[in-house]
C-alpha cells in the first residue's frame, strides 16, 4: 500500500509551513534591524532563468551557406568575391545594423593587391557594453590537401571555410533585427584569411584581420570580449578547447563552454585542447580583445577534419543540426551576457 495523506493532514502541514514562513521572517527582521551597518541594498537584477533566448532557424542558416555557395569562389579580387560582399552588405542593413566596408589590398600567391573588404555592422552603436562577433567571408583559392593531385590548384567552395562563418553571423543579425538586445553587437566579416601559404609564412593568413587590428574603425573600439566562428557546421565536427583561445579569453571559452554543455550539445561542445591555431582572432587578441575560437578540429588524429583544403568542402559537407547548434550557443551567449554578464 501506498502512503497516501489525508485532505486534512495536507491543510495542516501547509498551516504549520505558513507559521514557520512568519517565524523566519520576524527572526530575520530582527536580526538585520540589529545590525549598526545599513543593509547594503542590490539593484534588483533579472535572474539567469529569466533571460529569454531567441530560436535560430537550421533552415535559414542552411540558405545564407547556399546563397554564397551561388556567387561562385569568394576569392579577393575576382567580382565572384565583390558580389558576395554587396549581398553580405545589404542583408545587414535589411537588419538594421549599422554598416561599414573598411577597403584594403590583398596579396597572396601570384595575386597583387586584390581589393579586398571588412565588413563591419554595428547594433546598438551607442552602447558602451559590447561583444564583437567575427567570421571570414572568402574563400581559398587553392585545394593544397585534395587526394587528386590534379585539382589543388582548383579553388574550393568553401562551404564550411568561410560559408558557415559568415552565415551563423548573418542569422545572428536577423535574430536581433527580430528581438531587441540591450547590448551593442558588433559583426565584423574578415576578408582574406584563408589564402596563405601553408608551412611557409604565418603572416600571409588572416590578412583582413591584421589590417583591422591595426586600422580599426573606431580608434578607440573597445569590446569586452569577442567569439570567432570558423567552420562550425560539418558533419561530425567537435569543437575542443583551440590553444590562442586558452591563453587569452580562457574565462569566456570555458563559460561558452559549459553554457554549450548545460544545453544539451556535450557531443559538440568538449572540453578537450587543443594547438593554437593561426586565426583572426589571434589579431583580434593582439588588438586587446579577449576573443575565442569556435573551430572544427578532428581532436582523433589532431589534424583539421578530413574536408579542409580540399573539393570536399562543398554543401554536402554540411550539417543543419551542427549550424544551427553552434549558432544558437552564441545567441544564447549574447542573450545572457546582455542580462546578467557572462
Ligand atoms: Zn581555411
Amino acid at each position: 500500500m501506498n502512503h497516501t495523506y489525508s485532505k486534512k493532514m495536507i491543510q495542516r502541514m501547509s498551516r504549520v509551513s505558513r507559521i514557520y514562513v512568519v517565524v523566519m521572517m520576524a527572526l530575520v527582521m530582527g536580526l538585520s534591524g540589529c545590525r549598526q551597518d545599513p543593509a547594503v541594498v542590490e539593484d534588483p537584477k533579472p535572474t539567469k532563468a529569466a533571460v529569454k533566448v531567441p530560436s535560430v532557424n537550421g533552415d535559414t542558416l542552411y540558405g545564407f551557406v547556399e546563397k554564397q555557395l551561388s556567387f561562385g569562389h569568394r576569392i579577393p579580387g575576382t567580382e565572384e568575391h565583390k558580389a558576395c560582399k554587396d549581398w553580405i552588405v545589404e542583408k545587414l542593413k535589411g537588419y538594421g545594423a549599422e554598416t561599414q566596408v573598411q577597403e584594403f589590398k590583398a596579396s597572396f600567391y601570384d595575386v597583387v593587391d586584390a581589393d579586398a573588404y571588412n565588413i563591419i555592422a554595428a547594433f546598438n552603436p551607442d552602447k558602451k557594453h559590447r561583444v564583437l562577433l567575427a567570421a571570414h567571408w572568402d574563400s581559398r583559392m587553392v585545394a593544397e590537401k585534395d587526394p587528386e593531385k590534379s585539382m589543388q590548384d582548383d579553388a574550393i567552395m568553401g562551404a564550411d571555410d568561410g560559408g558557415s562563418g559568415v552565415a551563423g553571423l548573418l542569422e545572428i543579425a536577423r535574430v536581433i533585427s527580430e528581438n531587441p538586445i540591450d547590448l551593442g553587437i558588433d559583426l565584423i566579416f574578415f576578408d582574406a584569411e584563408d589564402n596563405g601559404t601553408p608551412n611557409q609564412n604565418n603572416k600571409s593568413w588572416c590578412l583582413g584581420s591584421q589590417h583591422w587590428a591595426k586600422n580599426m574603425h573606431d580608434p578607440n573600439y573597445k569590446a569586452k570580449f569577442g567569439i570567432l566562428l570558423d567552420m562550425i557546421g560539418a558533419k561530425g565536427a567537435t569543437f575542443g578547447k583551440e590553444g590562442f583561445s586558452q591563453r587569452y579569453a580562457k574565462r569566456y571559452q570555458d563559460k561558452i563552454w559549459s553554457l554549450g554543455q548545460r544545453m544539451g550539445y556535450t557531443d559538440l561542445f568538449v572540453d578537450t585542447p587543443f594547438a593554437g591555431i593561426e586565426d583572426d582572432h589571434v589579431y583580434v587578441n593582439q588588438a586587446g580583445i579577449p576573443m575565442l575560437d569556435i573551430i572544427n578540429y578532428d581532436l582523433q588524429t589532431n589534424k583539421f577534419a578530413h574536408y579542409h583544403h580540399t573539393h570536399k568542402d562543398d554543401i554536402s559537407v554540411i550539417d543543419k543540426r551542427v549550424l544551427r547548434v553552434v549558432t544558437q550557443v552564441v545567441t544564447a551567449a549574447i542573450y545572457k551576457e546582455s542580462t546578467y554578464h557572462l
